[in-house]
């Protein structure tokens, strides 16, 4: 089998990268929502990877690979991946997770990422009213997280939240950072303590928290809320679009408090985990598999981090229904460190009528059916799909 095309489109907000073999088959991999500047990233693969056996995923990957990066330029090289595993498993005619070894368990846990509305506030009373919205969905979810801190409007909305001035720019990224006052330090710790009021011990709670914390605000804190048996404190010092890692500073944290300290969702590749895991300066690693390199990438990490004692909880909010196809199929095959990967859902509600393959309902008490379709199980119905391409793209299915 040998690759004839490689193109890319943009559906809706999410980048799609399809790959064409011949006998017929195609491929097709999705990148978040917040990436719709990835075409040309993508398509710079493409001669590189036409006459190639989309089969041979590896050898593949080791023409592209070395040209990928942290968060946001580890995608195009990740989606590519997704769509030869797709290809791969078509081809097999079995799904993808018996190419990476076949599943371990038969449903898929995952925590609320996506299904949000605006909380007007970052008052204690919204986030605890947040959290019973959260808990009434059909999902059933027994994980949610909410954002704190610096990611999240409270370095705006909590007047004297740090000694800093809060950015309006959205590419704030790693930029909002600053010393927390002891004020908007009491502050996050009301909200958990309203939060866990409604949730107890049914419902868990992890918190997305930075980057931007400094490593003494970042101890204080994570102290003062071990009571609350947090799930974990995500990205507080490096993360999200932070083009370093920092895990010496991370283990200081990590080894100094009970509760777990997560990040990873902008690390690129296997090799950038190294430290995190050998050293166990986090609890929790959270690849993306959109962002990492791939789903072997991500499989990859998850059997060294459980070598380490390390767990995993995946992130994916952005991904798309293709997306969680991906995240299904890898989560699938992961060693009992793995805990949930972060739910995924379309941006707009056409999505849900353009792909086949989704269980339904999709989520039932917080699991996932694993999905047994060829390939990577959730597919684009091209003829159904073709209307919401953008004139440029309208031979996306050719
Ligand atoms: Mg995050």
């Amino acid at each position: 089998m040998r690759i004839v095309d490689l193109k890319c489109a943009l559906i809706g907000k999410n980048p799609i990268v399809r790959i064409v073999a011949d006998q017929g088959l195609s491929g097709y991999g999705e990148a978040e929502s917040y990436k719709p500047y990835l075409k040309p990233y993508v398509l710079q693969f493409r001669e590189a990877l036409i006459g190639e056996d989309p089969t041979d995923v590896e050898r593949c990957m080791l023409k592209i690979r070395q040209r990928g990066a942290f968060k946001p330029y580890g995608a195009a090289v990740s989606i590519i991946e997704h769509a030869l595993w797709d290809v791969a498993g078509k081809a097999a005619g079995v799904p993808v997770y018996k190419l990476l070894g076949g599943k371990v368990r038969d449903r898929v846990r995952t925590y609320n990422g996506s299904l949000r509305v605006p909380m007007g506030g970052t008052t204690p009373e919204r986030y605890a009213a947040d959290c019973k919205r959260m808990m009434a969905l059909p999902e059933g979810f027994d994980i949610v997280k909410q954002g704190i801190a610096f990611h999240s409007a409270m370095k705006r909305e909590f007047d004297g939240f740090f000694y800093g001035t809060p950015s309006l720019s959205p590419f704030h990224g790693a930029m909002d950072s600053g010393v927390i006052t002891e004020r908007g330090m009491n502050h996050m710790i009301d909200c958990v303590a309203a939060m866990k009021e409604v949730l107890g011990d049914r419902v868990g709670l992890a918190l997305d928290c930075g980057p931007g914390w400094l490593p003494s605000d970042a101890l204080r804190f994570a102290r003062a809320v071990e009571k609350y048996n947090l799930l974990w404190l995500e990205d507080m010092l490096t993360g999200d679009y932070v083009p370093w890692i920092n895990a010496d500073v991370y283990r200081d944290l990590t080894i100094a408090t009970s509760t777990p300290i997560h990040t990873g969702e902008q690390i690129y590749l296997r090799q950038n985990f190294k430290e995190l895991i050998e050293r166990r300066a986090v609890d929790v690693v959270g690849p993306d598999p959109a962002d990492v390199g791939g789903i072997a990438e991500l499989k990859w990490i998850a059997e060294y981090a459980h070598l380490h004692g390390i767990t995993i909880a995946p992130h994916g909010t952005g991904n798309g229904l293709l997306g969680l196809g991906a995240l299904v199929n890898v989560c699938a095959t992961l060693p009992s460190n793995y805990i949930a990967f972060e739910y995924p859902s379309g941006t707009d509600p056409w999505w849900y009528e353009i792909v086949e393959g989704l269980p339904k309902p999709i989520v039932n008490n917080g699991l996932i059916d694993v999905i047994d379709r060829p390939g990577m199980g959730v597919d684009l119905i091209p003829e159904a799909a073709k209307r919401y391409l953008k004139e440029e793209d309208k031979a996306f299915f050719d």
